[in-house]
Formats: structure tokens, sequence, C-alpha cells
């Protein structure tokens, strides 16, 4: 069997240097619903969701982007995604994701108008995902 072709993946952040790697899959959250991306996909252009990116690297690792929302496009084996925030592993502070993750519940389980429980659900789930990302998402 021939060598599988990689796909590139590059991921903008407003606020930091994009990450850009070689992968054999994918997986997005859109906001439409999980979706995966392999080599000789068609090309798309796709909102996205809070969520975790999983890129299956060239190497065989896995690894895991919290970002914010936003845009991918799908175009002869690149995949280019931009968020207003990314993060990958190495860079996430998990004590910082559990402080948020518990400032958002916290105004939940509180009397909240309707913007305040839409903005709390949001910062709970971008900290949920940057747990998730960061592998931590079972600590307390
Ligand atoms: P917090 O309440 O901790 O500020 P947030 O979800 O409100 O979290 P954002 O507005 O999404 O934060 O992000 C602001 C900036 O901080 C972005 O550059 C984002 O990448 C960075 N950031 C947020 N949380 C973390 C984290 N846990 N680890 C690393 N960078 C983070």
């Amino acid at each position: 069997m021939p060598p599988q072709k990689p796909i590139t993946v590059e991921i903008c952040a407003i606020d930091r240097a994009s990450y850009r790697l070689e992968a054999h899959e994918v997986l997005l959250p859109g906001e439409l619903g999980l979706f995966a991306v392999l080599p000789g996909h068609a090309p798309l252009v796709a909102t996205l969701d809070i969520g975790t990116v999983r890129v299956r690297l060239t190497s065989g690792e896995t690894k895991l982007f919290a970002i914010n929302g936003g845009l991918v496009r799908v175009f002869q084996d690149e995949v280019l995604v931009l968020s207003r925030t990314a993060e990958g592993p190495s860079d996430i502070d998990v004590e910082r994701a559990q402080a948020s993750r518990e400032r958002a519940q916290g105004r939940l389980s509180g009397s909240l108008d309707d913007i305040d429980t839409i903005r709390a659900h949001a910062a709970l789930r971008r900290a949920v995902a940057r747990l998730d990302a960061a592998g931590a998402s079972a600590h307390a």
C-alpha cells in the first residue's frame, strides 16, 4: 500500500503564533457537530464551535487544541482553522482553566439574567475545552 498522503493543519488565533502540523486526520468541533477531515477531503468552509480540535499526527501521536469557535477551510489537503483563541497542550495553564471553570459554575448556580447566563455558559465551555486539550478534564 502506498504511504498515506499527509494533510497540513494550520491553527491560527488572533494573539499567538500559528500551530502548523502534518497529520493523517483532524477532528473538528463544527457548529453542526463533530466532523473528520482525511486526505482527499472535498473543499469546505464551515463554522466551528467552542471545543477541542484533535489532530492525528503523521508520527502517530494525537495532539489536542482548545479553540473558541471560528472558521475552518479545507482545500487541497490543507486545513486552516481561524479562531479567536487557540491553545495547544503545552500552552494551557491548567490552574487558570480550573479557576475559570469554577467561576463559571459558581455564576451558573446563582441567579443570573439571560446575557450573563450565556456568557457564563461560554466561559464554562472554554474552560472545559482547555482542560480536555490539556488532558486534565478529570482533575478537581
Ligand atoms: P479566563 O477567565 O481565564 O481569562 P477566558 O476563557 O475568559 O479565560 P479568553 O478570553 O478565551 O479567556 O482568552 C484570553 C487570552 O487568554 C487568550 O490569549 C487565550 O489564549 C488565553 N487563555 C485563556 N485561558 C487560558 C489558559 N487556561 N491557558 C493558557 N492561555 C489561556
